[in-house]
């Protein structure tokens, strides 16, 4: 995989971030977002060039109209990986086993190796060297989560989330009732 792009390609997308290519020098689909793959593979930068308006208009036909068999954009693999992995936080045991421990590391290990979107995957292992992964329970794990999440949301512009809220995110439910 690369970031750079193949000779006559462009360089950024329709929402003005750069594009990621494969390495066969295709747009990776689970590194961009679906407006900035499709604005390529559709070649609407082209069509944007048109005017400011046809820019808005491709821009939102191009990010929705999606059937939801499709692969992946790089946000909706972000969301359905956050899910995951903070609902494993929600079920890891208040005092887990060695065991459990050991399962633990060794999964997130390989899920910072496996991890679809190349850019991030390289670097979330380098967050994970930085801050070293906490298994000793289900609080713990799950705080320490919350804050890898959180340094992905600043790298992307995104709110900070409370981390002392996380149980009520994706546990319990929130206090007010809307989940019960
Ligand atoms: C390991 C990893 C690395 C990523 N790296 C990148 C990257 O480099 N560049 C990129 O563009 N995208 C990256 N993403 C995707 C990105 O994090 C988002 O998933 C994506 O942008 C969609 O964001 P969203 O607004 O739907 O909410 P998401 O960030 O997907 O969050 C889903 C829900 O989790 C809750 N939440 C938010 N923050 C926290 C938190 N700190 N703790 C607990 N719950 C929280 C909120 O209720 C939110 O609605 C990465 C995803 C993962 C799993």
């Amino acid at each position: 995989m690369s970031e750079d792009k193949p000779h006559g390609m462009p360089q950024f997308g329709a929402s003005g971030r750069k594009i990621v290519y494969d390495e066969n020098g295709k747009p990776c689909r689970t590194c961009n977002t679906l407006l900035d793959f499709r604005s390529i593979t559709n070649n609407a930068t082209s069509k944007a060039a048109a005017g400011a308006a046809v820019v808005t208009a491709t821009a939102s036909v191009l990010a929705t109209n999606v059937p939801s068999d499709c692969p992946p954009d790089v946000e909706e693999l972000g969301r359905s990986t956050w899910t995951l992995l903070h609902s494993i936080a929600a079920t890891y045991p208040e005092k887990p086993t060695d065991a459990q421990k050991d399962n633990l590391k060794t999964f997130m290990k390989s899920f910072s190796n496996l991890y679809p979107c190349f850019y991030c995957a390289d670097d979330f292992r380098e967050y994970m060297n930085k801050e070293k992964i906490q298994v000793t329970n289900r609080d713990e794990f799950g705080k320490w989560l919350c804050n890898a999440h959180n340094a992905v949301n600043v790298k992307i512009g995104k709110p900070v989330f409370d981390c002392q809220l996380w149980k009520e995110r994706w546990k319990d439910g929130w206090k007010d009732g809307r989940c019960d």
